[in-house]
């Protein structure tokens, strides 16, 4: 069948956004609340010749005793079990937080190749300062962009594109 490419990463750092831009639709809920997707949403793409599927994820917590979350979490790790490649979202904004270290070690022990996206790099130009800690997580380069404004997405879909 059709490559899957999952979408990963904490809650809020923008992983609904980029689906919906991505996939060109607003299949996925977009929420200032952390958390809302907790099931998996499928979008179609097309690009560079290729047809994949784009999955949404609700995001991942640390583990956690709290039954959504961990479900939240059983969920985005069912994602990545079933993935041809999967898109790492990160928040410029926070730079990189333990979850982010956490969910990085678990992609590197899941051998699938991961597209690191440090995401609202809302200004265009130079990165910002924050944007080179993200070398740290050891998951290669980390692309630039913006969800709202869609900077960056046409590089992160070509990477993708790569890998599958
Ligand atoms: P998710 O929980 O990871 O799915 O995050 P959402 O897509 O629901 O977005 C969480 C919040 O971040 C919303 O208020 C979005 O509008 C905002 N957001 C997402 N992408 C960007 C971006 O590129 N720039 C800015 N400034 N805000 C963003
Ligand atoms: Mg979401």
């Amino acid at each position: 069948g059709k490559p899957i490419v999952a979408i990963v990463g904490r809650p809020n750092v923008g992983k609904s956004t980029l689906f919906n831009k991505i996939v060109g639709q607003r299949l996925s809920i977009v929420e200032d609340t952390p958390g809302v997707t907790r099931d998996r949403i499928f979008g179609d793409v097309e690009w560079c010749g290729k047809k994949f599927s784009v999955v949404d994820t609700g995001g991942i917590e640390p583990a956690s005793k709290d039954i959504i979350l961990s479900q939240m979490r059983e969920q985005a790790q069912l994602a990545i079990g079933a993935a041809d490649a999967i898109v790492l979202v990160t928040d410029v904004r926070s730079g990189v937080t333990a979850t982010d270290a956490d969910i990085a070690a678990m992609l590197l022990k899941s051998g699938v190749p991961v597209v690191l996206c440090v995401n609202k790099c809302d200004q265009v130009g130079d990165p910002p300062a924050e944007f080179y800690e993200f070398y740290n997580l050891g998951l290669g380069d980390p692309m630039m962009v913006s969800s709202v404004h869609g900077y960056g997405t046409g590089d992160l879909l070509d990477r993708i594109c790569e890998l599958i």
